[in-house]
């Protein structure tokens, strides 16, 4: 008999799966889980415009001192998103959704694995060997 850990449905004929939760209860999870990642991905992409906006600089030297403080933030932005994108809970779906959004100018770039992320406006490319994009490859692109 098999009984589901997180509703309770038991019955002779009831499948659970290897977390022992019924198909609707499996599906809720799933639908959770998208809806999360996709507050996770709008948070990332937002993180990243903004750190894609360039600090104004001017030639004098003694106004130069107050940029400091802003490439302080850019570098401080920067480390923040690196750890965002390696977290585990999200790196899987991360990269199967990047991936599926590579986009191709033509079909040389098509050919060679030059690819871009038109959201993200990011050039990616793939492994010269392989052909192939990989997890690692992306997140050093990214
Ligand atoms: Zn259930």
């Amino acid at each position: 008999m098999g009984k589901c850990f997180v509703c309770g449905k038991h019955g002779l004929f009831l499948k659970v799966d290897d977390q022992r939760r019924c198909k609707e209860c499996a599906e809720d999870a799933e639908k959770e889980e998208v809806a999360i990642f996709e507050t996770y991905y709008a948070n990332l992409l937002h993180y990243l415009r903004d750190l894609q906006i360039l600090v104004e600089v001017g030639d004098d030297p003694i106004r130069a001192l107050e940029y400091i403080p802003k490439f302080e933030n850019k570098i401080e932005e920067c480390e923040t998103l690196r750890a965002e994108i390696h977290n585990p809970k999200h790196e899987e779906r991360l990269m199967k959704k990047l991936i599926n959004s590579i986009t191709y100018q033509d079909d040389f770039s098509k050919r060679y694995g030059i690819g871009k992320l038109e959201e993200l406006e990011i050039s990616v490319i793939a492994d010269s060997v392989t052909k192939k994009f990989s997890t690692e490859k992306i997140f050093l692109d990214l």
